[in-house]
């Protein structure tokens, strides 16, 4: 069985290991289980199934929902892709032919079972999986895993406590074996509310008539971003006729579910719903739905907030926005997710006075910040304190999913700390378990 099957995104030396095939047959897989619906968790699926797994594939119920949206959207994107190196004859392959289509996304659709959280679903004789809820977005699990009296538990992507709409991440009891997180493990998010950071630079780019663009995932950071605008809305925080563009067709499809899920809302979220409306929607919120409505916002002048995706620019409508706005002084670009090493989004983070976008050089004027508190994952702190909710301590850590300094980072407070044994497992490392 598999824990996640995703994609690789980032550099092109990343991206062109998606390519590589699996190191088995996957007609010979029994089963996978995806911790979340991000497609770096999940996108390798459709073409498993094109290559002849046939399922089971568990998930949680609200995962479910969210692939029924991204696994045929990133079916079209790969569609997208094989004509343009049709067109243009860059493939190395005559023709180009499309990662996976729509076809096999429909096909892995079908695969999907729902098992409930806290549901324990039985395998096969002495192998069973258990998920709870880990914050990071809807229906974001973390999974144990029992085989004989062996206890695994994968984290998935660790979320924040006390962020917005969803509930607090659980916490594991017991685990024989840990594979955890990194993504964070060497930084702190800074202590600052980040609703009051947010707000201010509203309020400063409203000063200066300008265009707040936040790129965001399309799938958690949008609607986190959304529930903070329309919260400083509803307490005077910022102008309540303030006009907000959700410019993502899955950002919008995602409004949709969050608003829908009522067994996974907080307390908070929960109270302002009794009062009728979901509170990551409303009037001043324009949910952008189709192509030449996208390209008309270039049209208007701000103040406004634009949020679009993808949340690392590697491609979507957010690409547009930012050839026109980016050599414009008055806008602000906010960055509120993980930028990847390679990533258009990292460079700019970075301080790029110039980048290239769909081959033109666009020079970079445009005031560039982050709000690293808004991140869907957990810090270093927050990872240690969920790690660290073991009652007992287990055989082995292993920690994955981060960038090396980030696994480094973690791994020396982990052992400093609780004097834990720590493995930083290299990619196709076999691990026999006692
Ligand atoms: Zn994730």
């Amino acid at each position: 069985m598999l824990v996640d099957c995703g994609v690789f995104q980032g550099s092109r030396a990343l991206r062109e290991k998606n390519w590589t095939a699996p190191p088995f047959d996957p007609a010979s897989l029994d089963a996978v289980v995806l911790t979340h619906a991000h497609i770096v968790h999940t996108g390798y699926v459709p073409r498993l199934a094109k290559s002849g797994f046939s399922g089971p594939v568990f998930v949680t119920p609200p995962t479910a929902g969210l692939l029924e949206y991204l696994w045929p959207d990133a079916a079209h994107l790969h569609e997208e892709d094989a004509r343009d190196a049709n067109r243009k004859g860059y493939s190395r392959h005559r023709p180009a032919l499309p990662f996976f289509d729509e076809k096999d996304a429909g096909a892995a659709l079908r695969l999907l079972h729902p098992a409930a959280f806290h549901e324990r679903t039985e395998l096969a004789p002495g192998l069973a999986f258990t998920f709870r809820r880990v914050g990071h977005i809807l229906g974001a699990a973390f999974v144990t895993i029992e085989t004989g009296s062996t206890r695994v538990v994968f984290s998935g992507d660790v979320g924040q406590r006390n962020a917005p709409i969803l509930k607090d991440p659980e916490t594991p009891s017991a685990a024989d074996h840990l594979v955890l997180e990194s993504t964070y493990g060497d930084r702190l998010h800074p202590t600052a509310s980040p609703r009051e950071e947010l707000g201010r630079a509203v309020a400063e780019t409203v000063a200066r008539q300008g265009v707040l663009l936040i790129p965001a995932f399309a799938v958690g950071r949008a609607q986190d971003v959304l529930y903070h605008l329309r919260s400083l809305q509803r307490e005077g925080g910022i102008a309540a006729d303030l006009g907000i563009y959700v410019d993502s067709p899955m950002a919008v499809s995602a409004v949709d579910l969050y608003c829908g899920a009522l067994s996974e809302h907080d307390v908070e979220m929960a109270e302002l719903e009794s009062a009728g409306l979901c509170p990551i929607d409303g009037p001043s919120v324009h949910l952008v739905r189709d192509r030449v409505e996208s390209k008309a916002l270039n049209g208007r002048t701000g103040p406004m907030v634009i949020l679009s995706a993808s949340g690392m620019l590697t491609g979507g409508r957010i690409l547009h926005h930012l050839k026109r706005r980016l050599p414009d002084p008055e806008t602000m670009l906010l960055f509120v997710g993980f930028q990847a090493a390679g990533t258009l989004g990292r460079r700019i983070l970075d301080g790029a006075e110039e980048v290239r976008i769909h081959g033109e050089t666009v020079p970079v004027r445009a005031d560039v910040r982050e709000i690293p508190a808004l991140s869907a994952h957990a810090d270093q702190q927050g990872l240690l304190e969920w790690a660290g909710r073991l009652a007992a301590p287990p055989q082995a850590v292993y920690l994955v999913h981060g960038e090396a300094a980030a696994r480094e980072a973690l791994a020396g407070a982990l052992r400093s700390r609780s004097g834990w044994n720590v493995v930083l497992p290299e990619e196709g490392q076999a691990i026999e378990l006692e």
